[in-house]
């Protein structure tokens, strides 16, 4: 019995354990109800990598053979807990194809200890296939990481280029040592150990990497969205869009600028009160989007004047595209709360030339539109 390796493992699982611990527990987590329940096997984890801790000294103790099956169901136990902490904190973000490939990890370790002890399986086949099984969800969980960081900063490249090292340079060690070194069971036994501990750290950095920038493309998205109607909100307005138009002009593209009005919105709040006045302006927007290309941006303006940049588009097919816009919703029937409403709208179009200021052709194009506003109302006007 080499205590030395035992010792080792104690403390590396130690180790996990503490980082697994903190990983949990300082992640933001997406709602309360996730929080509760990946909360209860996060203490499992706790208790079970005690109950490890605990099976270690019993085999210290001179009871090997009872210890060291108690130390491999303590150990599946504790890597069972700890992927249900992450799969019901972050199961949205987790694909049902990783959870399968990390279930399947742990019925190879339980395999491989079922076979070893009743002398079934030698060391080093059980060591291959181990690593095999743990090999393949690491692989997938660094390659996430890389669509994450994708032309992101130089940080983030580092970050990258050491997991992949660490992860390759692990991956190749053990067929090295076997091959170089004339090492005992124990020893393969123990550098098998070490290596599944640190691909797990690695996994779980991995994993904390890709739900932070998930968590920060959600955000920004929620940033820049008007929570009613779905579309591009003010922040966006002054933000994003004169950068998108300065970029579109710079590259000699050309893009319109359409300004949207919804004729007497207030009559309707005043008629039949806010909610149906609410669902109104939703619908309205489904309609306008549905009619849109996917490279133009409806934005909110704020109460019912909206704004579409539309990309590739001169002056004659921007108003073609309000023209559109203004005879489907004025044809459209709209069902709020069991009342049926029929809107217009009215639109001011321009188009941008490369000498062209944002927010001075806005303008422009919002002056056009309170002309097709004082000309009668539901009508384009283009300047
Ligand atoms: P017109 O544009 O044709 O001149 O008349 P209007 O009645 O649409 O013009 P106005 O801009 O004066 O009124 C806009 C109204 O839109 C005021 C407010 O009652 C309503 N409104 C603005 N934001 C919201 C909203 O978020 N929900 C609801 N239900 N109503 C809103
Ligand atoms: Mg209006
Ligand atoms: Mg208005």
């Amino acid at each position: 019995m080499d205590y030395d390796y035992v010792v080792a493992q104690t403390l590396l699982l130690g180790v996990v354990a503490l980082i697994g611990i903190v990983f949990t527990f300082a992640l933001p987590v997406p709602n309360h109800k996730s929080k509760a329940t990946s909360g209860r096997y996060a203490r499992l984890f706790l208790a079970s990598c005690w109950l490890v801790e605990v099976c270690q000294t019993v085999r210290f103790s001179g009871y090997e053979q009872a210890g060291r099956m108690g130390f491999y169901i303590a150990s599946m136990i504790a890597a069972y807990m700890l992927l249900m902490t992450i799969v019901k904190r972050y199961g949205h973000s987790l694909t049902r194809q990783q959870i399968l490939l990390v279930c399947a990890h742990i019925v190879a370790v339980a395999l491989c200890s079922v076979l070893l002890e009743f002398a079934w399986f030698t060391q080093w086949m059980a060591n291959t296939l181990i690593l095999l099984s743990v090999a393949f969800p690491v692989w997938l969980a660094i390659r996430r990481v890389k669509y994450y960081l994708a032309s992101k900063s130089l940080g983030d490249k580092v970050l990258y280029a050491v997991l992949s090292a660490v992860f390759y340079t692990l991956l190749a060690i053990l067929p090295l040592y076997l091959i170089f070194f004339d090492a005992s069971i124990a020893h393969h036994h123990s550098l098998t150990f070490a290596i599944l501990m640190v691909f797990m750290l690695v996994f779980m950095l991995s994993f904390a990497v890709s739900v932070l920038h998930s968590l920060v493309n959600r955000l920004h998205t929620q940033v820049h969205t008007d929570p009613l109607t779905g579309a591009k909100n003010r922040h966006f307005f002054y933000e994003i869009a004169p950068k998108l138009s300065a970029h579109a002009l710079r590259n000699n593209d050309i893009l319109s600028v359409v300004a949207c009005d919804i004729d007497h919105f207030k009559a309707i709040n005043d008629k039949h009160g806010h909610v149906v006045g609410d669902i109104a302006l939703k619908r309205f927007c489904k309609i306008i989007q549905d009619e849109l290309r996917a490279e133009d941006t409806l934005i909110r303006m704020g109460g019912e004047e909206f704004l579409v940049l539309s990309p590739h588009c001169d002056r004659n097919q921007a108003t073609e595209l309000a023209e559109r816009l203004r005879t489907v919703i004025s044809e459209t029937e709209i069902e709020a709360k069991g009342v049926k409403l029929m809107l217009t709208a009215s639109f001011g179009v321009i188009e941008m030339t490369h000498t062209s200021e944002f927010f001075s052709s806005v303008k422009e194009a919002d002056q056009a539109l309170y002309d097709a506003k004082a000309s009668g109302r539901n009508q384009v006007i283009t300047v």
